[in-house]
């Protein structure tokens, strides 16, 4: 039986001061994490420390959007596993659709991010998701295949159930847009079933697909029913509290 999770990619908003507000709201707006429901908050690394801070005595955990994958060195701007592990990072963001478009992500680094990630104990989002190009051209199915196993490529049975995959199709992430129930339970499905072809069935089962583009209070239920929709990678409604909680309120129902 798999848990919701819920998840906040809060991208570039929320410095340590609005950090601090933001959970603080959002504690105040859900004063207890509901039983059935994983809620994880991904502020920016320079509030990082804020949020573990906020977070001390909260069932709410936080995570980073981007680490290197190697341990330490010459990598001006990057942090390794080892100092996300230190402030207490639960989870990490791996080849977001932004980092691929503007940040030079590729397979090969987002695979190697999701390695770095579980061999540290931090439990990687993989993030997968087609253009409305190649959705267009009807090369979803095998654009996302891809991305799922080049980032697996190599993990061990044993951590693949500390892997969360997060499908977004790239032209519902920050548009309104959003993928119809429909399309999103045959692309979790479709997830799924690559990797019970790495793994096994028992394996596939046991890891969380979120849906990540324009996950919104009004489209939520519809989408968190479907069998394989595991949860909600939440980009925009993430950064108010009510609207955030709301979501977390409607996993909670269905869980
Ligand atoms: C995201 O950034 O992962 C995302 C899904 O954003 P939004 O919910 O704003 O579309």
């Amino acid at each position: 039986m798999r848990r919701f999770l819920i998840a906040g990619n809060w991208k570039m908003n929320c410095g340590p001061g609005e950090t601090a507000t933001l959970i603080s709201n959002l504690k105040q707006r859900l004063p207890s994490v509901p039983d059935g429901v994983d809620v994880l908050v991904c502020p920016p690394e320079i509030s990082l420390t804020t949020a573990a801070d906020e977070l001390v005595d909260s069932k709410i955990m936080f995570g980073a959007q981007n680490v290197h994958f190697e341990d330490n060195g010459a990598f001006t701007g990057e942090v390794s596993t080892k100092m996300l592990t230190e402030v207490g990072c639960h989870y990490v963001i791996a080849g977001h659709s932004e980092r691929r478009e503007y940040f030079a992500e590729t397979d090969q680094t987002v695979h190697r991010k999701t390695k770095k990630a579980l061999e540290a104990g931090l439990k990687p989002i993989i993030c997968v998701g087609e253009s409305l190009d190649q959705r267009k051209k009807d090369v979803h199915d095998t654009m996302v295949s891809k991305q799922v196993q080049a980032a697996l490529n190599g993990v061990d049975e044993s951590l693949i159930q500390d892997t969360v995959i997060a499908y977004e199709p790239i032209w519902a992430i920050g548009t309104g847009e959003t993928a119809t129930p429909e399309q999103a339970q045959e692309m979790h499905n479709m997830i799924r079933n690559v990797i019970a072809d790495l793994y096994d069935e028992r394996s596939a089962e046991a890891v969380r697909i979120l849906y990540g583009g324009s996950m919104k209070p009004h489209n939520a239920e519809e989408l968190l029913r479907q069998t394989d929709v595991d949860g909600g990678l939440i980009g925009g409604a993430s950064l108010q509290a009510d609207s955030f909680a709301e979501i977390i309120e409607i996993a909670e129902k269905l869980s």
